[in-house]
């Protein structure tokens, strides 16, 4: 039996993203004061923008059909990620005899926003801005994908960011200084707060965020919070569009491209929950697995299981997704095995592996397929 399996989850942990932003395109003619009169017609530029792609602009959005019974729908989107992302054949080494796997190229969605984040925060910055916010919100780990494409989306559509980053205790002492993520953060000027570890789990980035809008609120601010990963009602709404995405390239292919599995790596699940119900609802019907890199199958049952009872789904995560543990020893630590599977990819087929996530995922995919044949 042919078997194709699609990882879609490939994503940079990319510590060079910031140089992208000082090359910026000049239009040498661009006087002052034609800065000034384009930006009083504000009509001109709309259609102008849309014209010219629409890049960085709210735009109305409508649910694909199939996803109409879902709650939460999104009135609008402001784009942030080049989309359609390319789908294309992986010939990953050591792969069982008759088997294919394709890989949907989601880590070349945009250098600054890289990845899976901006599909989410296409919609969470589209309401943020249609509530009159000022600044988001957001946690995460010390180099957060998450909070630094945040911090990116939100200075796109002209918003202030408030990261919580949680580190551990010495390095809060001291400052982590200018490195990775947080150098793009910085360079943006996203206010930092630092917490450690201790007391980033004694009090749950819930109640973190929570404090920071309070705070700002009395500041006079008009702060919108962002939850950990972006994965709420809302946020899940970027990968059901993933969904309607990947079913019109398979029209594209005249239908010779099916796929029986997709495979991602889980780190706040809603990724993961996005597609299972996509894949669900839609014409699909793949089999949606993940792999979790931090916490737990359990968690992350419960952590879908709650994204889609928001959305109102009606269904179960254990009959729409199989989540299995990744993890190996710890979320961003590898083992020399991981690692040296991430160099045999990148030396075999071109394609550079973040080891926190994808780069764990399609190790452990690998490993079932060879362990598990024809399942
Ligand atoms: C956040 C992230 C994931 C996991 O996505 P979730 O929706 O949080 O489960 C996977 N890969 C990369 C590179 C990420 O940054």
């Amino acid at each position: 039996q042919k078997r194709k399996n699609e990882n879609i989850g490939l994503r940079f942990q990319s510590a060079a993203a910031g140089a992208m932003a000082l090359s910026t395109c000049v239009l040498p003619s661009f006087s002052p004061q034609a800065a000034v009169l384009r930006r009083t017609s504000t009509v001109a530029n709309a259609a102008a923008a849309s014209r010219i792609g629409g890049f960085l602009s709210s735009k109305p959005y409508a649910p694909p059909p199939w996803a109409s019974g879902l709650s939460h729908a999104p009135s609008h989107t402001f784009t942030l990620g080049h989309f359609p992302t390319p789908i294309h054949r992986w010939d990953l080494p050591e792969l069982p005899r008759d088997t294919e796997v394709w890989i949907k190229r989601d880590d070349l969605a945009g250098m600054q926003l890289s990845g899976n984040k901006a599909r989410k925060l296409e919609f969470l910055v589209a309401d943020a801005a249609a509530r009159g916010a000022d600044c988001v919100v957001t946690a995460g780990g010390i180099q957060s994908n998450h909070c630094r494409a945040t911090a990116v989306a939100a200075k796109y559509a002209g918003l202030d960011s408030y990261l919580i980053l949680c580190t551990s205790k010495p390095l809060v002492d001291r400052d982590p200084g200018l490195v990775g993520n947080l150098l793009v953060e910085r360079l943006l000027g996203a206010h930092i707060n630092l917490v450690s570890q201790r007391e980033f789990l004694k009090f749950g980035s819930v109640a973190l965020t929570e404090l920071l809008e309070k705070r700002l609120l009395e500041e006079g601010r008009r702060p919108y919070v962002i939850p950990a990963g972006g994965s709420n009602a809302l946020g899940n709404w970027g990968y059901i569009e993933a969904v309607r995405e990947i079913e019109e390239q398979i029209q594209l292919s005249g239908g010779d491209v099916q796929f029986d599995d997709i495979v991602v790596a889980c780190g706040s699940g809603g990724t993961v929950a996005g597609l299972a119900l996509g894949s669900q609802l839609s014409s699909l019907k793949a089999k949606v697995h993940a792999f979790s890199v931090c916490y737990g199958p359990k968690y992350f049952y419960d952590c879908v299981q709650g994204l889609i009872d928001e959305l109102q789904s009606g269904l179960n995560s254990h009959d729409i997704v199989s989540i299995e543990d990744a993890k190996g020893l710890g979320y961003a630590r590898s083992t020399a095995e991981e690692l040296r599977f991430v160099k045999d990819v990148a030396a075999a087929t071109g394609i550079v592996l973040d080891p926190v996530y994808t780069g764990k995922a399609a190790y452990s995919m690998v490993k079932d397929m060879s362990d598990n044949p024809g399942s």
